[in-house]
């Protein structure tokens, strides 16, 4: 909660109703913006709960990797990995970096099983040869 008297950031005449739980701003009633319980300012709100194309592509295709299209596990990682170099860049908005995440780990999870099936497959072809 706010102050007693303390007034919004971005109304001087209006009475703060509550502060923002990332930059600690004191904010009305009409700046308020939530996510997930939190109480955000605007500027902040857009900053966490933003997130690009990109991060989202990693994810569904980190998804789409471990349902059975094994060889999307390494672009899924490539886009995660790049995702989350933006993100510490400030490129990007921070908002993706746990989507990023999720689709590079789904991804290196799928590359792991598509590596053991093709070592599983040589190994029956050099057995079988012999
Ligand atoms: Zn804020
Ligand atoms: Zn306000």
């Amino acid at each position: 909660m706010a102050a007693p008297g303390a007034t919004c950031v971005n109304h001087s005449s209006t009475l703060a109703t509550d502060n923002c739980s990332r930059c600690g701003d004191f904010i009305c009633g009409s700046c308020i913006e939530t996510k997930d319980w939190e109480v955000f300012c605007p500027g902040c709100h857009d900053r966490v709960d933003k997130h690009t194309p990109r991060a989202t592509t990693a994810l569904v295709m980190g998804i789409l990797s471990l349902n059975g299209c094994l060889f999307l596990g390494i672009p899924a990682i490539i886009l995660g990995m790049q995702e989350m170099k933006a993100i510490d860049r400030g490129e990007a908005p921070a908002g993706g970096r746990n989507i990023a995440k999720g689709g590079m780990i789904l991804g290196i999870v799928t590359t792991v099983i598509m590596a053991l099936l093709i070592l599983g497959v040589l190994v029956a072809v050099v057995a079988g040869s012999l």
